[in-house]
């Protein structure tokens, strides 16, 4: 039996973004022409470019894009981040809060350097179950990652998505993933991100309240719009980025 036109279409959409993902290069090379009409923010707004694996080939790619960021505005840490929200610290122009998501190995290899050397501070958000996978970093990875300054926040145990799984499940996931870097790290975990990250499509307002009840102080989405005071830090928007993107791909995620 052929599944319905629309699902059938949607399937097709999945699987060309699929692919493009996998196609950095060409992915932002498409992107591109739809930043032509936007421009790079200059008013008072806090964004939180975010991004995954960052392969060596790939590296200069992404000191580019920090370097525009920091030519342009701050670049501020998570904690300074929520400040900013909570009106604790002034917002004078655009202000940047890169952070990671996963716990790829070329978070040591790669991302850390070149945070150093350009001295940005960033947040890592970290599946638990792919510490100590291939491909991704050990707990003496994370531990490093955390002694060097770099923030940690979970981004759940198993990365399924929130809102497939049931209340307990749900729950789990937010508070195991918290206990388990607390307990490796020896730090305190107050941050989270969401897999896929979509508001009421990847999860649900129940996992909001449920973060909040684990402990957390901020939860973090896929929504793209900038950030201002007042906002809640329950829901900080987040603009994802692929450091292969060329600039003007960058400008339809990260725009004023
Ligand atoms: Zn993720």
């Amino acid at each position: 039996m052929q599944p319905p036109t629309t699902i059938r279409r949607r399937l097709n959409e999945l699987e060309v973004r699929r692919r493009l993902r996998e196609r950095p290069r060409v992915q932002g090379r498409i992107l591109a022409p739809a930043g032509m009409f936007r421009r790079l923010p200059k008013a008072p707004g806090l964004y939180f470019p975010f991004y995954h694996d960052v392969p060596r080939e790939y590296g200069r790619d992404l000191r580019r894009h920090l370097r525009t960021f920091r030519d342009i505005g701050a670049m501020v840490s998570w904690d300074d981040a929520l400040a900013i929200l909570a009106g604790r610290k002034p917002l004078t122009g655009p202000v940047f809060c890169v952070n990671f998501d996963d716990g790829h190995l070329s978070w040591r290899d790669v991302v850390a350097p070149i945070l150093f050397d350009l001295n940005v501070p960033a947040t890592f958000f970290v599946t638990t179950g792919l510490i100590g996978e291939a491909g991704n970093l050990t707990w003496s990875d994370v531990r490093e990652l955390s002694g060097a300054g770099f923030g940690l926040g979970s981004h759940t145990v198993t990365h399924h998505r929130l809102a497939d799984q049931d209340d307990m499940v749900a729950a789990r996931e937010l508070l195991d993933s918290k206990n388990e870097i607390e307990d490796q790290v020896g730090v305190a975990v107050r941050d989270f991100a969401a897999p896929y990250g979509n508001p009421a499509v990847d999860y649900l307002q129940r996992d909001v309240i449920a973060a909040r009840e684990a402990g957390y102080r901020s939860f973090a989405s896929t929504r793209r719009d900038a950030m201002h005071p007042g906002d809640s830090p329950m829901s900080i928007n987040r603009q994802g980025l692929h450091p292969a993107w060329p600039l003007w791909a960058v400008r339809t995620r990260v725009h004023g």
